[in-house]
């Protein structure tokens, strides 16, 4: 992929570290072969097609799809009738699966890789990764991503091979380069910061001084085709630093200009908060989502009323939860339940998704993140960063049932994200997210709402996706078991449909 200034150094670092003259070249996935024009009409037959707004399955068992679009579902008799006609195309027989939208994973970093411990030589197979990270969230049934930070050339690139069919991915809804303070989250120092954009392909972070730098930093994303607008507000730190160090936040005044910027703009403004001091400036600033949940108290109840009122929804990012059950011996809330379960899911599903996602050149580097949390070490230090702060990190799943009783009583939209991209979590593996959601208490009607027509609701493309109904982008995947039986079954797709073509199809 294109890289410019740092990013390019870096590349020729990575080369240089592998002892290659030239980059590296991976080898794609095959896309599935599709021998219609994005014109032709065809009819999906004998499918069971859920309703994800109404928690059934539609009596109707066929849909014509017309072109990139869904058209009416059919009774039995009318696929009888137009099926012998010239205008139809071709009939797949769903042999009884079940027919669901495509999903989506609104928190995500399709370029981000896990450097830990990588070496100069690991820079070689970064592009690689990346491509392989957006062909594994298409195969895990999500068509859409919103890649919430990341550099404008890697998103930028990955974007354009999906695009042009060149690349097996999901459409991607950028945010491209996110905004934090001066000495705010992620501003380390100047070395750090340039080293960040050797490893990340460019920059991925902005730190505006004064108004005219936020209104600069948001005509450049929304110059460069951005869907939202990512910022940080955060105040303390999970780890590095010092425990009582306190980071720079944006002025409520700053993130109502933000907000103002992104209504003229028609963008959606996205907050990272993992504290409840940044997550109530970004309810106050009426951001569209907050990221993460907290890890120092819970949402209250009085939080989730403004929530609800200011049209502020959440997504979680319960995968994160896996990350930070990191074993602090007898630090950190080692007892509590929250804690076991989500060490509970790092060892049912962290390790298989590792296996099939990463580049054997990286795979090593990932394994020891994974055995760094797995293993017990009291007085944990971050490679790189430092001090560990078990209590912060844990507390992700301390506080958690709290926040979601009120998020409920309130009716708070959540939304499904995975913060793929972030060490060991991978974008579109929604596994953790639905398992957590079944444990909070959300039926599995409401779960394949949350991940399809509730997201796009998020995303202000609910017109568009996120259900099968006519005139939308027909995204749909084939599933064996009826999802409200059995939710786990939407991740596991036999076949993937993007804009009414084929892309994975497990059955050949
Ligand atoms: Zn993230």
């Amino acid at each position: 992929m294109k890289k410019h200034g740092l990013a390019k150094f870096g590349q020729l670092l990575g080369n240089l570290g592998a002892v290659k003259f030239s980059d590296y070249k991976y080898n794609r996935q095959n896309i599935a072969q599709w021998d219609l024009s994005p014109k032709s009409k065809w009819i999906v037959k004998n499918i069971n097609i859920v309703d994800v707004e109404k928690g059934k399955i539609h009596e109707e068992n066929a849909i014509l799809i017309n072109g990139v679009r869904f058209g009416k579902r059919l009774q039995q008799q009318e696929v009888e009738t137009l099926s012998g006609k010239p205008e139809i195309k071709k009939v797949i027989d769903g042999k009884g699966h079940y027919l669901v939208p495509g999903m989506s994973d609104i928190h995500c970093h399709l370029s981000l890789i896990s450097e830990y411990g990588i070496k100069p030589s690991g820079l070689h197979y970064f592009d690689a990764q990346r491509m392989k990270n957006c062909e594994y969230a298409l195969s895990k049934g999500c068509t859409t991503i919103r890649d919430s930070n990341g550099a404008y050339d890697m998103v930028h690139g990955l974007k354009e091979e999906i695009d042009n069919n060149r690349l097996l991915g999901p459409r991607i809804l950028p945010s491209y380069t996110a905004l934090t303070p001066p000495g705010g989250m992620w501003d380390i120092n100047g070395a750090a910061n340039k080293m960040a954009e050797m490893i990340f392909g460019g920059k991925i972070l902005d730190y505006p001084k004064n108004m005219e730098d936020i209104k600069r930093h948001i005509d450049e994303v929304v110059a460069w085709g951005a869907h939202s607008i990512k910022i940080f507000l955060e105040d303390k730190p999970i780890y590095g630093g010092k425990e009582d160090f306190v980071y720079n936040m944006f002025t409520d005044e700053q993130v109502k200009y933000i907000r103002d910027l992104a209504d003229e703009h028609e963008k959606l403004v996205e907050s990272h908060a993992l504290f409840i001091k940044g997550a109530r400036k970004a309810i106050r600033g009426k951001v569209n989502s907050i990221a993460h949940l907290t890890l120092d108290e819970s949402y209250s109840i009085k939080d989730a009323e403004m929530m609800a009122q200011n049209n502020v929804a959440i997504v979680p990012t319960l995968s994160l939860g896996s990350f930070l059950a990191m074993d602090c011996g007898t630090k950190g809330f080692p007892e509590h339940e929250e804690y076991k379960f989500f060490r509970e899911m790092l060892q049912k599903y962290v390790k298989p998704n590792m296996e099939r996602t990463t580049l054997p050149q990286l795979s090593t580097s990932y394994f020891s993140f994974y055995d760094y949390i797995q293993d017990k070490i009291e007085g944990r230090k971050m490679p790189g960063f430092g001090h560990v702060y078990p209590e912060r990190c844990h507390g992700f799943g301390v506080y958690a049932p709290k926040s979601f009783e009120n998020f409920k009583k309130t009716g708070t939209k959540v939304g499904v994200g995975t913060d793929g991209g972030t060490g060991i979590c991978f974008a579109g593996a929604l596994e953790i997210e639905f398992e957590s959601y079944l444990r909070y208490g959300y039926s599995t009607k409401e779960i394949v709402r949350m991940a399809t027509l509730g997201n796009m609701e998020i995303m202000k493309m609910d017109d568009q996706l996120g259900s099968i109904s006519e005139n939308k982008w027909a995204d749909m995947l084939f599933i064996k078991d009826n999802p409200f039986e059995n939710v786990m079954s939407m991740t596991s797709p036999v076949k993937v449909f993007k804009e009414g073509r084929c892309y994975i199809d497990n059955e050949v």
